[in-house]
């Protein structure tokens, strides 16, 4: 689970982790009252979205004056923030968070992460912050460094020393000590939360020589949840996707992706095979659906309801193997599903299992054109070949 800025820079806060004064706003009016608590100008406005990336799309505006905190919270409230994350489609930005201007000296990067291969957590640091450090990473690998994390021994200092020394030029010693003291808070915050990411980009030295989180990220491992009520009440659901917060609220596992075919599958193991024969006959997936194995009629009109959702699915795929989810239900849920939403694309069946002669029959004797395949790789042939009818015509 993801949090927003706001809410992990208070999480740092509580951790002794130094962020410039503010607060949250959803309207122009309420950025000027907080604006005139803090200490400014300037004053910072951020756009609360769970994207990377919002200072080039214009969520981010240093400001001078009361004015410009207001026209500065419009503009970012009244549009679709756009990022490299969000796409071209952008985010509605409901919040904005507002600052204390800081005189930025010098831009670092410091994050706790995940080292899978390692099965340990890693702290990742830079001294060229600021910008997407996926590019720092490619272009100058020797600017990002790493220190493993030996969980019997938890973050040591000498750790923290081989990371800050590295700095060139090296700042004052008051400096290197605020830095290696917010490593030190950074790994507690990474384990007392069950962290899976906790970033800060840019770290910034300031001019004053102080060490100042001035971008958080954090995000919480979902399977930890059910020891982290506090953090789990911080969840925005403005910030799912419309499609998948709907299927999260009918128990279908969904996740939207960014093909054109649409596919509905029973049990997580055969929605990833779906979309691996998919792939092989050469579509792209819109998505991946797992109404679970003892999904219900109601449940596949669900299903079927948000593949049809997204504009951008040009064919549906259902792939269904008849188990505790008998084939007749399927049926009569499809049926029921294209009744009620009304089908604008074409639709291949492939059935197996328990009924599924009657599954079949009732597709067969329906009015609507389904089209039935034998085995999953015709039925992923037919589902290419429909969208490349398509896109020809
Ligand atoms: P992101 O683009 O979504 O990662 O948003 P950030 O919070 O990292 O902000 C982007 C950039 O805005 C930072 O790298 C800074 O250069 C700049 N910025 C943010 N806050 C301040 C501030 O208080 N003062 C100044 N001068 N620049 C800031
Ligand atoms: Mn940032």
């Amino acid at each position: 689970m993801k949090l927003h800025e706001y809410q992990a820079k208070e999480i740092f806060r509580r951790f002794g982790v130094p962020v410039p004064d503010g607060s949250v706003a959803t309207s122009a009016d309420e950025a000027c009252m907080t604006a005139e608590t803090l200490n400014g100008p300037p004053w910072v406005i951020k756009a609360q979205v769970h994207a990377g990336g919002r200072g080039k799309g214009g969520g981010v505006r240093v400001v001078d004056s009361h004015d410009e905190v207001k026209t500065a919270t419009e503009a970012i409230l009244g549009q679709p923030l756009i990022t490299k994350q969000t796409g071209s489609e952008g985010r509605k930005v409901h919040k904005v968070l507002v600052e204390q201007g800081v005189k930025i000296d010098q831009e670092l990067y410091l994050a706790m992460a995940m080292d899978r291969d390692a099965a340990r957590p890693v702290m990742i640091f830079s001294q060229s912050g600021g910008v997407d450090i996926e590019e720092v990473a490619e272009r100058s690998p020797e600017l990002v460094l790493r220190e493993s994390v030996d969980l019997e021994t938890g973050w040591m200092p000498y750790q923290g020393r081989s990371l800050a020394y590295s700095l060139d030029p090296l700042p004052v010693p008051e400096t290197l000590k605020n830095l290696m003291s917010v490593m030190d808070r950074l790994y507690k915050v990474f384990m007392s939360l069950d962290c899976s990411l906790a970033e800060i980009n840019p770290l910034v030295i300031t001019k004053d020589g102080k060490v100042m989180a001035l971008d958080a990220k954090i995000d919480v491992d979902d399977n930890a949840l059910f020891r982290q009520k506090e953090i789990s009440a911080l969840y925005d659901p403005m910030e799912k996707d419309p499609l998948e917060r709907e299927a999260e609220r009918n128990n279908i596992n969904y996740i939207r992706l960014d093909g054109n075919i649409g596919a509905m599958v029973n049990g997580a193991g055969l929605a990833m095979a779906t979309m691996d024969v998919i792939k092989m006959a050469g579509g792209e997936p819109a998505n991946f659906l797992d109404v679970g194995g003892g999904a219900s009629e109601e449940m596949i009109t669900k299903g079927f309801e948000i593949i049809l959702g997204d504009e951008k699915v040009k064919a549906i795929l259902i792939n269904i193997f008849g188990g505790i989810l008998r084939c007749d239900v399927l049926a009569r849920g499809v049926l029921a599903a294209a009744e009620k939403v009304g089908v604008r694309v074409p639709v291949i069946i492939r059935l197996e299992g328990t009924n599924v002669e009657e599954g079949r029959k009732i597709l067969e004797e329906s009015n609507l054109e389904f089209m039935v395949a034998g085995d999953m790789a015709e039925a992923a042939d037919l589902v290419t070949r429909q969208i490349s009818q398509r896109i020809q015509s």
